[in-house]
């Protein structure tokens, strides 16, 4: 049976970039950019005044003083109309372009401004006001042409990102699209959450946990309902999902008389890449690819227990998102480095028995420094019922990775962990 590393290793093998798109603006918040964006402009784009003030000569200014003949005002989105000389001066506000012949722009709180007959007398609170004093000049956030974003950073894209895009004209951007998920749970047993369940029945949770899961991780939830097990059920609702870039199927690959998924899934001609994977949660794991062209939609069949389900979506499908939702060429980052596991100590006795490494949903608790008893991040594994234990998955932050093999393991002992 393939390990979990050799399982994560083929699903980022198989993974294929998605085609880019052009979406607007907007629409690009926490996408990765798959262009390039140089600035069609300068910013400022003219020399510009970062007060409001009067535009100077600064040679005028003796012990701090001057008299000026006022020659016009100008405000944020007029152009000046004259050049200011020795011995004159422009009122100018914040924002608005610097005049001709201007050096230095008086803050009008710096300074006592006395006005008569069109002459200004200014009294600096400083000694001096230097050349260039309250001017930002053209071109010094930005040059026209210059490369201001790059494609090469995986980063998404922050509100800033979409504020600068918008400075340099953009109205919309090319970028890594939101992978489409579609999301079928399998199961006579299922009714929808709105249903008191009858005998034998119970409500799919899958489902709408599989829906979250995707939309935390940045991929788009497309919800296919149940289909019951029987094959042409099966084949028709498995069909309408495998153009999403990802589809998810819950339940009907163990080994029981009606898990009937992986046949259909070849029949619907899903290539498997393989079945079964050596953990705890989640061995019954299916994945195989189906190429329409040049595009291909990734299909898990996950194991119908919710914990199961989760633990799968966590340690194989969160990696296949994050891989097209960055943008990687495939393979570019090993596939281990999507799923590092931490060190920990043990904050408890543990008494682990079976065969596979276990996924074991815990507390985790920060070194304490000032009373820490170890000094290392502790995780508690939590009283887990197992699979179908969903409930007690609500108090955990992490997964403790158990090796396979059964152990009596000491509180203090070191242990891997992966956060949630
Ligand atoms: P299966 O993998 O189809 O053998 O399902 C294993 C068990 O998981 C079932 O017996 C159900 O108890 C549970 N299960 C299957 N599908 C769902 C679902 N969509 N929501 C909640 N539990 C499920
Ligand atoms: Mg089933």
């Amino acid at each position: 049976m393939l390990t979990v590393e050799q399982a994560l290793q083929l699903v980022i093998e198989n993974t294929r970039p998605l085609p880019r798109v052009e979406v607007p603006l907007l629409e690009a918040l926490g996408r990765v950019l798959a262009e390039d964006v140089a600035s069609d402009i300068d910013s400022p784009p003219y020399d510009k005044s970062v007060v409001d003030g009067y535009a100077v000569q600064t040679a005028d200014f003796v012990d701090g003083r001057a008299e000026l003949v006022f020659l016009e005002e100008i405000t944020a989105g007029m152009v000046p109309t004259q050049r200011v000389e020795s011995g004159t001066t422009t009122r100018i506000m914040t924002g608005a372009p610097i005049p001709a012949g201007a050096d230095g722009v008086v803050m009008v709180e710096r300074s006592t401004i006395v006005e008569t007959g069109g002459v200004i007398r200014i009294q600096l609170v400083e000694p001096k006001i230097k050349s260039g004093q309250n001017i930002i000049r053209q071109g010094s956030s930005m040059r026209r042409g210059e490369t201001i974003l790059s494609k090469k950073s995986p980063q998404p894209i922050t509100p800033v990102a979409i504020g600068v895009l918008a400075e340099i004209g953009r109205t919309k951007v090319r970028v890594v699209p939101q992978p489409s998920v579609a999301i079928l749970a399998t199961g006579n047993e299922l009714v929808p959450p709105g249903t008191t369940p009858g005998p034998g029945q119970i409500r799919n949770s899958n489902e709408s946990m599989l829906a979250a899961l995707t939309i935390q991780a940045g991929g788009t939830p497309r919800l296919l309902g149940v289909a019951r097990d029987e094959r042409d059920e099966l084949r028709q609702k498995i069909s309408a999902g495998l153009d999403a870039d990802i589809l998810l199927l819950s339940g009907g690959v163990s080994a029981g008389v009606l898990d009937l998924v992986p046949g259909v899934l070849r029949e619907l001609g899903v290539v498997e890449v393989f079945h079964k994977v050596s953990l705890k949660p989640g061995k019954p794991l299916w994945f195989g690819v189906l190429d329409h062209g040049e595009r291909r939609t990734l299909v898990f069949g996950l194991p119908g227990n919710p914990v199961s389900t989760f633990v799968c979506f966590r340690l194989f499908v969160d990696a296949a998102l994050q891989y097209l939702i960055r943008g990687y060429e495939t393979a570019s980052l090993p596939a281990h480095a999507l799923q590092p596991q931490l060190p920990a100590r043990l904050g408890t006795d543990f008494n682990h028995r079976g065969d596979r490494p276990t996924y074991h949903p815990a507390r985790y608790q920060e070194a304490n420094n000032s009373n820490g008893e170890w000094g290392q991040d502790i995780v508690t594994p939590l009283a887990w019922k197992g699979s179908g234990d969903l409930r007690t998955l609500l108090d955990a932050d992490a997964l403790i990775v158990f090796p396979p093999g059964d152990k009596q393991y000491a509180k203090g002992d070191a242990i891997s962990y992966l956060p949630l």
